[in-house]
């Protein structure tokens, strides 16, 4: 498939479903070469791999819990040997244990940090010297804007995306050296599984708090970074928020 991103080899963390799979996607049909990262749902995933072989594009899927260490090091070597160096990370695996403060057990709190937050160190650090020596690259981390402006019950997860908003600027300073250019999407709320738990009235209610009166989708994320993986090239350390006017209402 011929397109902006030819040859590049583009990771995407959690590609299996919703965001990351339409990013994946959209990626794909740039011309890039697809590492689809999952968890638990190797079907999901085989099913974006196949997709994109359908669109005569090229990806492999790759199992790998984000917030191990050793699993992601050794994915990204995976990743490396098949397909070349990772020019794309898109760091966008997500988790979420919804629980106030008062009742948050320990294993609430941890599980969002380390899924968001330590899987942002996991995975960079490992494809960050290739990345440099091949010419350079896009690290595209999904924040929230649970993470700017907090939400009742969410604590934990709203640090860990107010924690990718830091560890994006921090490390767009070291990269800019060698090419790498660092940004964060902050998406409102998107209508993925991440949200298929809220009942109707909750689900109307975040709905009306956005100007656009609607969930997003999906695809109007995957737009987003396709602009700053193809377009963006003087821009790094940005936070581009992408919420149908919810930060404003
Ligand atoms: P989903 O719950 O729909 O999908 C989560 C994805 O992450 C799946 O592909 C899942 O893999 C993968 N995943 C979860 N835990 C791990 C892990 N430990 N290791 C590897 N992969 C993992 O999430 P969304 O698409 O809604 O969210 C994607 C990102 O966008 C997340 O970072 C989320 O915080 C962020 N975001 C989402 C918003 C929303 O409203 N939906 C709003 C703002 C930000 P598997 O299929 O194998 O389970």
């Amino acid at each position: 498939m011929a397109g902006v991103l030819d040859g590049q080899v583009a990771l995407v963390t959690g590609g299996s479903r919703g965001i990351g799979r339409a990013i994946a996607l959209e990626l794909a049909k740039q011309g890039a070469t697809l590492a689809v990262n999952y968890h638990a749902n190797a079907d999901a995933a085989n099913s974006v791999v196949s997709e994109i072989e359908g669109m005569g594009g090229k990806a492999k899927a790759y199992q790998a819990d984000v917030s191990d260490y050793d699993q992601s090091k050794a994915m990204v070597e995976q990743v490396m040997s098949d397909l070349g160096p990772v020019r794309i990370l898109i760091n966008n695996a997500g988790a979420t244990a919804d629980r106030t403060l008062a009742r948050m057990t320990p294993e609430e709190w941890h599980k969002p940090i380390a899924t968001n937050v330590d899987s942002l160190y996991n995975l960079t650090s490992s494809v960050w010297k290739a990345m440099g020596d091949a010419g350079g690259g896009h690290v595209v981390n999904l924040s929230s804007i649970v993470g700017q402006t907090g939400r009742v019950g969410l604590v934990n997860y709203g640090t860990s995306k107010a924690a990718a908003i830091g560890f994006t600027r921090a490390a767009a300073r070291e990269g800019a050296r060698t090419n790498i250019k660092v940004n964060a999407v902050a998406p409102g709320f998107i209508d993925t599984d991440m949200i298929s738990g809220l009942n109707e009235e909750a689900r109307k209610r975040l709905e009306g708090e956005a100007l656009l009166g609607r969930l997003g989708k999906a695809e109007e994320i995957a737009a987003v970074v396709r602009f700053i993986v193809c377009e963006g090239t003087y821009m790094t350390g940005a936070v581009i928020d992408v919420n149908g006017g919810m930060f404003l209402g």
